[in-house]
Order: C-alpha cells, then sequence, then structure tokens
C-alpha cells in the first residue's frame, strides 16, 4: 500500500485541509482496541528560510492533527485514487513495478504486464 493513501485517508477522515503534510505514519501508539488501524499525522508545513535547515521541510507542531485510519479506509483511498485518475489498479498509472533493491545498482523496477 501506498504511503500517499494513508494520507489521502487521514486528510477524508480528519478534514485537515490539503496543503497537510504527513509528519508520522505507523503503528506506534495506535490504542489497543482500535483494530487494523495506522497513526496519521497531519501538519501544515512551509520550508524553512534561513540557517542550516534552509529549504527543509519545516513541520508545524501546532497545527498537528492525529488520525487513526483503518485498512479499510485506507483501500478506499485508492479505489478512489484508481477510479478518478483511471490509472491501471496494479502500477497506478506508473507503467512499473518496484521489483528490489541492491547496494550496486539500487533500486529496480520491472515493467507493469497489466496495462501494456
Ligand atoms: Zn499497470
Amino acid at each position: 500500500m501506498r504511503f500517499q493513501f494513508y494520507v489521502d485517508a487521514a486528510k477524508k477522515k480528519s478534514g485537515a485541509p490539503d496543503h497537510y503534510c504527513a509528519y508520522y505514519v505507523g503503528i506506534e501508539g495506535v490504542p489497543k482496541n482500535l483494530k487494523n488501524s495506522t497513526k496519521v499525522i497531519l501538519t501544515e508545513v512551509s520550508e524553512y528560510k534561513s540557517g542550516t535547515k534552509k529549504g527543509k521541510k519545516r513541520y508545524h507542531q501546532n497545527t498537528a492533527v492525529t488520525v487513526f485510519v483503518t485498512t479499510e479506509e485506507v483501500e478506499a483511498a485508492e479505489r478512489e485514487f484508481i477510479e478518478k485518475n483511471k490509472c491501471c489498479p496494479t502500477c497506478l498509472g506508473e507503467k512499473q513495478l518496484w521489483n528490489g533493491w541492491s547496494r550496486t545498482e539500487g533500486n529496480s523496477y520491472r515493467p507493469c504486464t497489466d496495462c501494456k
């Protein structure tokens, strides 16, 4: 599941503005009574204008929105993306799939055979 869909699902569920970015996506801090859930923290983001972090993303903690999204909600976000973009559901329109990583070659990809 792509990272983007966790973020999309979290925005939809929380009503956070579209320009918010993910500060955290993971299972740490998910209450035990929430099954199949992932924690997403969204915050407003700007860029550091000066200093050693210039050009890097600055997450505004005071705007943080914490959302718990279920696997179903993330899958729904993926389906919505596929429908909206009319793209291949296997490679999501990228025409290639990740095939692995090695120290010498870096990431390698193979062509998607579902959308030739
Ligand atoms: Zn494809």
